[in-house]
């Protein structure tokens, strides 16, 4: 079922089995016999050192370690130095491998286990010392200790990394379930969610006017608040957006408390409330909005690739370049004094500028090539199948085609605009690192700046 835990267990297993034969018999039962006679004190030992670690108060507690830890690790030492036989062998590993999936479900830091499995290598290793052995089996002996401990951490760990890999995976297959058009579907929901809420709550102020025991339905146990508090996050990460909603709806429900219990409610308060609601919705729908461009790999302002799909689309094309050949190139265009023209023509304008410009670049690259946005008003273009002359024309070409054109701001703000722009331009030479041509591509532009900007560099 699981193949590759089980590959992985059988090395492991291979590992222990000949640590067990390859270790001479008085060496190995010695060992034995010191694990068995002192796993209580070790026990001991290994929590009074963790309990002291301040990392270790989220997961260890003094009843904790009394009651159930300190007899259930003793117990834990005699299996492991008395597991010779391949059977018991196996069932040791698959045990610390449930060990690990808990270590990985409670979170706990991989170095506090780490420091636990020191201590037990450490406490065993100065008992040997002092038990009558020739130096050399001394040695023998906390080597076994060591190698065997490893192995078994090694088996941990590996139960620790693959489940925190697996709910990663999960985690991203849930985003992209929770997001597309479930997600515009599910934001209109939330929204007339959210004035159900309202409705009903302005109808209870009203139904109970006289007896003025109003009890509108507390906005948290809407199906709006729920999804706030359960399932916001998982769709949207942590974006600042969700703590603008949360504070507001925190202060609708003081806001609304406070209205009821001071009889204070008015057509005015009402209207306030509905204000409050209604930038809620707003702010939910811009949060939606842009989810739903980044879920779909576009920049909301210029509709071209975000960075995040880079390395996909880069690690496909240095493959190409490299098995037929045929080299990509990277070319970054940067708007020339872009900050005068925000100054001058405001934000807005230098909005309106820089969608234009994305669609020229847009309209004058070859369908297989691939245009992104690298920056505030940087543009990352990779040109597929390049070679340096043909590099040349098409940047210079590039370039001459923004100085051509005529911009438009908004509102009339900055119409026949011109802009100029600089290039800096790389051939992928072989590297399997595309981030290496596009660090040449970047300083060929920071040459052109340099030499007085609207110019093409290559490098
Ligand atoms: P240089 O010729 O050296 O590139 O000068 P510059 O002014 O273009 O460069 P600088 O990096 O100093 O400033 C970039 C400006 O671009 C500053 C920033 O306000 C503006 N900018 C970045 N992103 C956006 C955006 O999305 N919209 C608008 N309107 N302006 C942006
Ligand atoms: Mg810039
Ligand atoms: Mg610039």
């Amino acid at each position: 079922m699981n193949s590759q835990k089980d590959r992985k267990a059988a090395i492991l297993a291979a590992t222990l089995s000949s640590l067990w034969t390859d270790t001479e018999p008085a060496v190995r039962e010695r060992v034995t016999a010191i694990a068995l006679a002192d796993a209580d004190a070790i026990s001991d030992i290994f929590y009074a050192i963790l309990l002291d670690r301040p990392d270790s108060n989220a997961f260890l507690s003094h009843t904790l370690v009394q009651e159930r830890l300190r007899p259930s690790l003793a117990r834990w030492i005699a299996a492991l130095f008395t597991a010779s036989t391949d059977e018991a062998i196996a069932a040791v590993l698959e045990q610390n491998y449930q060990v690990g999936l808990i270590h990985a479900r409670i979170n706990i830091p991989l170095t506090l286990v780490n420091a636990g499995m020191r201590i037990v290598k450490k406490e065993l290793s100065t008992r040997l010392l002092a038990a009558d052995l020739s130096r050399a089996q001394t040695a023998s002996a906390i080597l076994f200790v060591g190698e065997l401990l490893d192995t078994v951490l090694d088996n941990m760990h590996e139960a620790y990394l693959g489940d925190l890999l697996g709910n990663v995976r999960h985690q991203q297959s849930l985003k992209m379930f929770m997001s597309g058009p479930n997600l515009a579907l599910e934001g209109e929901r939330l929204k007339s969610s959210l004035f159900d809420w309202l409705r009903n709550t302005v109808v209870s102020f009203y139904a109970h006017e006289d007896s003025n025991h109003a009890s509108p339905p507390p906005i948290e146990s809407s199906d709006f608040g729920l999804w706030l508090n359960h399932k916001a996050e998982l769709t949207f990460g942590r974006v600042t957006e969700l703590d603008l909603i949360r504070e507001r709806t925190t202060r609708i429900s003081a806001k609304v408390t406070a209205a009821v219990e001071g009889g204070l409610i008015t057509p005015a308060f009402v209207k306030e409330l509905n204000n409050d609601v209604t930038e809620i919705a707003y702010v939910l729908g811009t949060i939606i909005g842009k989810a739903m461009e980044i879920e779909s790999g576009r920049d909301p302002l210029t509709r071209l690739l975000t960075r995040r799909f880079m390395p996909a689309i880069f690690q496909r094309e240095v493959a190409i370049s490299l098995r037929h050949g045929k080299p990509f190139a990277v070319l970054l265009m940067d708007a020339d004094h872009f900050k005068t023209i925000n100054d001058t023509l405001g934000h807005q304008a230098g909005d309106s500028v820089l969608s234009d410009m994305a669609e020229l670049l847009h309209t004058h690259v070859r369908a297989g090539d691939f245009v992104f946005r690298y920056g505030g008003e940087e543009f990352l273009i990779l040109l597929t199948e390049m070679d340096e002359a043909a590099l040349r024309v098409k940047a210079e070409w590039l370039r001459q085609t923004v100085e051509e054109h005529c911009f438009h701001g908004t509102g009339g703000a900055g119409n026949g605009l011109r802009v100029t722009a600089s290039i800096g331009a790389a051939l992928h030479e072989g590297h399997p690192d595309y981030e290496h041509t596009v660090r040449r591509a970047d300083a060929a532009l920071y040459e052109a700046k340099r030499q007085g900007r609207n110019r093409v560099v290559i490098a």
